[in-house]
């Protein structure tokens, strides 16, 4: 066992890295126009052959769940299948471009962003779309951001909360935080939805916005949303939509028919752009007409028939540079052309099936419905992170686990529109066989993965993701 497998548990299995396999000292030759103090003699660098990198690169692969291998039914994260024509489409070289070249060089670019900005417009019921933000979070301070522009521009200014439901995504809570808002969280009602009492009691002339999502973190659908809209309208706030995941929408309802003023959208889920550690996202921005002016610069606009970038007089500046990331709106660009409009309702169609296929074959109690496009079944009186680690060992991918807080050991699931019926019924069978287990056969797992129980919170709080951040931190 070498110095780094010691970390790993004696049953895990290791995969050394390159590093450690072959090493050699590459003399870098000592002719350089650089300083003294900037350049060196020699050089570690590993020396593999490309059977080794390849075999290696795969191996690391094989030790991971993806959405290439089996389904993810992470309930709000929406790992639906990327389809490998958009990776096509973005790999082709004319889609990199340099992002300082003249508007009259890129037209097609241009042509591509203000089409993407048309179609999210028309599927969101929104006047105006920003491209900019690069991730969900991003689009909801961007969009929490122009409402409080709005609220300003128009002297209304001792506007100082934002409502969020107990069932709202945490990234809700934070975004009203970091603009600057104190955060009203609204109880979930006894069947899961907004309280509209509970509402009215809490708007006032300091709210400045409602966040919403629709349907709901367990896949509800607020069926009293235009008295939503008019309670919150009412008191001079605006009414933001948490459009991360619009699986259950698309080609169906749109939010701007249903009242809310602003939205994001997370291209990475409902757009089939790869996110998670497949890379990064974009988390657009939709407004009504009366918000587009605040809307981050520059903006594309067509006049004359050419394409050209702009800055709205009263935007509240950039949020990324550029126009985003552009190879993921390429993606989504593609996705969305070649679905058209009957392929998305399609896929809302299927989504919405396949969570309500899969939760019939479930031998678990699903305490809140109907439901849409996900669900939160519970786990009872078992863990539902231990539920969820003894599925990996039959051989699926987890649903999301103890989340949202108000359905007890949750297990929130969303199978999404890719799945077929015998992938559907194998994760229906991976659930089944995990909750009948015993607690110390659940306790014990997972015992086939790669890696066993790792401390998931250091994980995630203090990831080290070089060879050299684990050893200086030793
Ligand atoms: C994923 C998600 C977000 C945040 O999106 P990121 O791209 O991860 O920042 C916000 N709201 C909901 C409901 C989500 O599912």
């Amino acid at each position: 066992m070498n110095h780094d497998q010691a970390r790993f548990g004696d049953d895990d299995r290791y995969e050394p890295l390159l590093s450690e396999t072959g090493t050699a000292t590459v003399d870098v030759g000592s002719e350089s126009p650089l300083p003294d103090e900037l350049t060196r003699d020699e050089l570690e660098l590993p020396t593999s052959s490309e059977p080794e990198l390849s075999r290696h690169y795969t191996r690391l692969s094989q030790m991971n769940w993806s959405v290439e291998t089996g389904p993810y039914p992470l309930g709000s994260c929406t790992m639906k299948y990327n389809p490998s024509f958009t990776e096509d489409v973005a790999a082709d070289p004319n889609a990199a471009v340099h992002p300082e070249r003249s508007d009259e060089t890129i037209q097609g670019s241009l042509e591509l962003l203000a089409g993407l900005q048309d179609y999210l417009a028309r599927i969101g019921g929104m006047d105006a779309v920003t491209l900019q933000p690069p991730a969900g979070a991003a689009g909801e301070f961007t969009g929490i951001t122009i409402a409080k522009a709005y609220h300003e521009s128009r002297d209304d200014d001792d506007r100082s909360e934002v409502i969020v439901p107990a069932s709202a995504h945490g990234t809700n809570f934070a975004t009203a935080a970091m603009a600057g808002y104190d955060v009203v969280e609204l109880p979930s009602g006894e069947d899961g939805r907004v309280d509209l009492d509970a509402l009215e009691a809490a708007v006032s002339e300091r709210t400045a916005a409602l966040m919403l999502t629709n349907p709901n973190t367990v896949g509800l659908f607020e069926r009293d949303i235009e008295e939503i809209a008019e309670v919150v309208h009412d008191a001079g706030g605006l009414l933001y939509y948490d459009g991360a995941n619009l699986n259950a929408l698309l080609g169906r309802a749109r939010p701007g028919d249903m009242g809310f003023d602003v939205m994001h959208y997370n291209v990475h889920k409902t757009f089939a752009t790869p996110h998670g550690g497949g890379g990064p996202g974009a988390g657009p921005v939709g407004v009504r007409e009366e918000l587009a002016e605040f809307l981050p610069r520059p903006r594309v606009r067509e006049r004359n028939g050419e394409y050209e970038l702009y800055d709205p007089e009263r935007s509240i500046g950039k949020v990324h540079g550029y126009q985003g990331n552009w190879l993921v709106l390429v993606k989504a660009y593609a996705y969305i052309a070649r679905l058209g409009d009957s392929g998305l309702e399609d896929a809302s169609a299927k989504a919405v099936l396949n969570a309500n296929y899969l939760a019939e074959q479930l031998e678990y109690d699903i305490p809140y419905g109907p439901f849409h496009h996900e669900f939160a079944a519970t786990a009872g009186d078992r863990d539902a992170a231990d539920v969820a680690k003894r599925m990996l060992d039959y051989g699926v991918h987890p649903p999301t686990t103890k989340w949202p807080e108000f359905v007890p050991e949750a297990m929130l699931t969303e199978p999404t529109e890719a799945e077929n019926k015998a992938s559907l019924d194998d994760l229906a069978a991976a659930f089944n066989a995990a909750i009948a287990d015993s607690d110390e056969e659940l306790a014990a797992a997972p015992s086939k993965t790669t890696a066993r129980r790792i401390d998931q919170a250091t994980a995630a709080r203090n990831p080290r993701l070089s060879w050299h951040a684990l050893d200086d931190t030793e």
